[in-house]
């Protein structure tokens, strides 16, 4: 074991991070994984229990805001890399109560950086000499741009124009990142994805909304005329996609992840309808008729779509996984869960 790098996990217990730790360990002997996770209402261990007591992989419970913990674990470990997937993360949640983003998303972000910098780096201001060969991957979105029409992509060149508190709270968090590279030259890079989709997802997001209602006979809810258009990516495509530029991304640089799956959130019931209507049939009607157009989200972005033709071009990385066969394992394992 003395020759195992260190990496970092943060949010680990989340949607995201969970489904990374278990791919991360299978597929990358010569790492020791540290997953630093609050467990707010949004983490859960039993997302990880197919690594617990896994000898390359060590779980703790703690906030990113909490400095003087992030600089124990750096040292006791000997961190050599981050990847930070820690956040507030649902944009309805950040409308209720915005501040609790701020903290996590941007002083929490801040935090981890000024330690990894502070830790890593043994003379600031020559990063280029001194650089010691590690590396702090901040997981960002697509709703940092901001909302499209009905036509036109998000490049990496696109600005920032977030709209709920949720974005500006990850948009923030970006630019401190960026600040962190351009000031003291840390080895940062930054990864903007479109709408995950999968196991492990928690019930408050629109897909386990949808099938939770569905078969619970409750109204399903969409917002608003449910045109609103979202760019879905399964979240194991997401993983590789990090997974590139973490190992062979370029210093500094922002990626943007998609998915190429454009829907109408009204597209995604149906199909979610369809494929329930197939695997637990109701003995009358049809989950379709459940469907129910809701009160609006404030501030609801209308559309959001990524062009990708970076991650393709350095990576040859796409997204591989096809919509109709990630959603019947993701309404598979909801029904299961
Ligand atoms: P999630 O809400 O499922 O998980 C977040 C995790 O972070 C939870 O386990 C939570 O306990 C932990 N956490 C929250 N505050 C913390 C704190 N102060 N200290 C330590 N841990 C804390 O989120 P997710 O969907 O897995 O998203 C992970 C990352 O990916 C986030 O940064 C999010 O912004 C980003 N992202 C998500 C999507 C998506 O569609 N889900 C898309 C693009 C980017």
């Amino acid at each position: 074991g003395q020759n195992l790098k260190s990496i970092l996990i943060t949010g680990g217990a989340g949607f995201i991070g969970s489904n990374f730790i278990p791919y991360f360990l299978e597929n990358y002997k010569e790492y020791r994984v540290v997953n630093l996770d609050l467990l707010t209402y949004a983490g859960n261990l039993k997302n990880l229990e197919s690594v617990e007591g896994h000898p390359r992989y060590s779980f703790i419970q703690g906030d990113i805001c909490d400095r003087k913990l992030l600089e124990k674990i750096f040292a006791h470990y000997n961190i050599s890399g981050v990847i930070h997937f820690a956040a507030e993360s649902h944009v309805d949640n950040s409308i209720a109560n915005p501040g609790v983003f701020i903290k996590t998303n941007v002083q929490g972000t801040f935090n981890l950086l000024d330690v990894a910098y502070k830790t890593w780096m043994i003379k600031p201001f020559h990063y280029k000499e001194e650089y010691i060969g590690s590396r702090f991957h901040h997981i960002s979105t697509d709703e940092v741009y901001g909302s499209l029409g009905d036509t036109g992509y998000f490049t990496e060149e696109t600005p920032y124009a977030p709209n709920s508190p949720y974005s500006a709270s990850k948009a923030g968090a970006d630019m401190v990142v960026r600040s962190y590279f351009h000031t003291y030259g840390l080895d940062t890079v930054i990864t903007n994805c479109s709408n995950n989709y999968g196991p492990n997802q928690h019930a408050e997001k629109l897909i386990p909304t949808i099938v939770r209602n569905a078969v619970a006979g409750e109204k399903i809810p969409i917002y608003g005329n449910g045109k609103n258009v979202r760019d879905w990516i399964y979240v194991l495509d997401h993983i590789k996609g990090v997974l590139k530029v973490y190992f062979e991304g370029t210093t500094g640089e922002v990626y943007n992840i998609g998915g190429d799956n454009e829907f109408q959130n009204i597209e995604i019931a149906y199909k979610i309808c369809k494929l329930l209507n197939e695997i637990q049939p109701l003995d009358r009607g049809d989950y379709l008729n459940q469907i129910t157009y809701v009160q609006d989200r404030a501030g609801h972005d209308h559309r959001y779509a990524i062009d990708s033709s970076k991650m393709r071009n350095n990576f040859n990385w796409r997204a591989e996984e096809s919509f109709e066969s990630g959603l019947r394992t993701t309404v598979e394992w909801l029904l299961n869960a």
